[in-house]
């Protein structure tokens, strides 16, 4: 059975319905099972539960190489704010048992919905392609561990390798462009929990105490002379103290404190001296604070930085320039973002070529001409992980759709 390629009217409300039900990383049941049964439906070999909530559909056309499509499928614990007729407005429970709001604010259904649309049409038409093509559904791509559940589950020795792995992310940038970078393309990323324990008290009574509002303000400022002092000017790392937590009352001196970081790097030196120092520095001040203990410094997750492989980039680019035009495709530059594609690829030993897809609407650049006052019209945008990102559903998907088509054919020729 083949069936037929989804119409821009499917897509839309496959979108819609993804949208409406985000899930948690490693919760992605309803979303999987959507997936296997549409892929079933088009006669792809399906396997789920890999690593989790994943799934495989594979599609054997005849002779030649193997190319693996990979779209990521989990929502965040962000409350909705865009006042989208299909805004979600479900809620889940995260891994520490907290009841959370959920959305897609990363634009994963984009992703999700886009593979559909390619595998649907490429199962539709097996006369513009020749292979053996895996759809790769994955989970958890938000704690940058779905990947890696993946291969540890036996993605490859099960299921076969593949010659090149591609697969494309959403951006606040105009829908109808494709931006793709060669080389590093995207940062390492390490999420760091710091605890400072302190000793609690009576608010008028310091002497009696060891304050960690003031050891963790101390700490947060002298984490912030990292990147100014201690990395090098044509170095880059990024930190960034996301949550800072201590206290409930006014009159009290809370018993500890604790922050979470997170750090962006491109260069591994660069990344464990910054590291190093984190762990130095919170130690250091617990002890200028007098704390009655150390400070205690976890690694809560990590993302590999994202290589895309020069020729593997330069082979899809082409093949997108010609697909949409030259003066639509783009180089992004290294970003600061993360993603764990690359270790699909890496574990496969195989080359990446991983891109990114515009998702605003292309109005609201209209008065952009340069490439500054695009820089500046897309500043102005909610950005990926925002309650207000709301990627356009058009043309947004159908480019997703034909921008995966498109590499697929180039690398499965037919
Ligand atoms: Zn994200
Ligand atoms: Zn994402």
């Amino acid at each position: 059975m083949t069936g037929t390629a989804m119409t821009p009217d499917d897509l839309a409300s496959v979108y819609r319905d993804l949208h409406s039900h985000p899930e948690l990383s490693f919760q992605e049941h309803r979303t999987a099972a959507l997936v296997a049964e549409r892929l079933a439906a088009w006669g792809y070999d399906v396997t789920e539960g890999i690593g989790g909530t994943g799934v495989v559909g594979i599609l054997e056309n005849g002779p030649g190489p193997s190319a693996l499509l990979r779209a990521d499928m989990d929502g965040l614990p962000v409350l909705e704010a865009t006042g989208l007729d299909y805004a979600s407005t479900q809620r889940g429970t995260d891994p520490a048992g907290n009841d959370v709001p959920l959305m897609h604010a990363c634009g994963h259904d984009v992703h999700v919905t886009c593979l559909l649309g390619a595998a649907s049409a490429l199962s539709a038409d097996r006369s513009t392609w020749s292979g053996r093509l895996m759809v790769v559904f994955q989970p958890a791509e938000e704690v940058g561990a779905g990947a890696r559940a993946m291969v540890a589950d036996g993605l490859f020795e099960r299921l076969g390798r593949p010659d090149v792995v591609l697969g494309q992310h959403v951006g606040p940038f105009p829908a109808g462009m494709i931006g793709i970078h060669p080389g590093m393309a995207m940062s390492a990323s390490d999420t760091l929990h710091i605890r400072l324990h302190g000793r609690g008290g009576h608010g008028s009574r310091p002497e009696a105490a060891v304050d960690p509002v003031v050891m963790a303000a101390a700490t947060v400022m002298r984490l912030q002379t990292i990147v100014s002092r201690e990395i090098g000017g044509t170095e880059t790392a990024v930190v960034t103290i996301g949550s800072l937590h201590a206290g409930t009352k006014e009159n009290i001196i809370p018993d500890h404190a604790e922050l979470g970081l997170n750090v962006r790097t491109f260069d591994p030196l660069v990344r464990d001296r910054t590291l190093a120092a984190i762990e130095r520095i919170a130690r250091a001040e617990a002890e200028a604070s007098g704390a009655p203990r150390p400070a205690e410094v976890d690694h809560v997750d990590y993302f590999p930085p994202l290589l895309n492989d020069d020729a593997a980039v330069a082979r899809t680019r082409s093949a997108f320039s010609e697909r949409f035009g030259a003066e639509r495709v783009f180089d992004t530059g290294p970003l600061t973002g993360s993603e764990d594609v690359g270790v699909l690829a890496d574990s496969a030993g195989v080359p990446c070529a991983f891109w990114f897809l515009g998702g605003a609407d292309p109005a609201l650049f209209a008065g952009a001409s340069t490439p500054e006052q695009m820089m500046a019209a897309m500043r102005s945008l909610p950005n990926n992980h925002s309650p207000h990102y709301a990627p356009v559903i058009e043309p947004t998907l159908s480019v997703g759709v034909e921008a995966l088509l498109t590499a697929a054919r180039e690398w499965l020729p037919a």
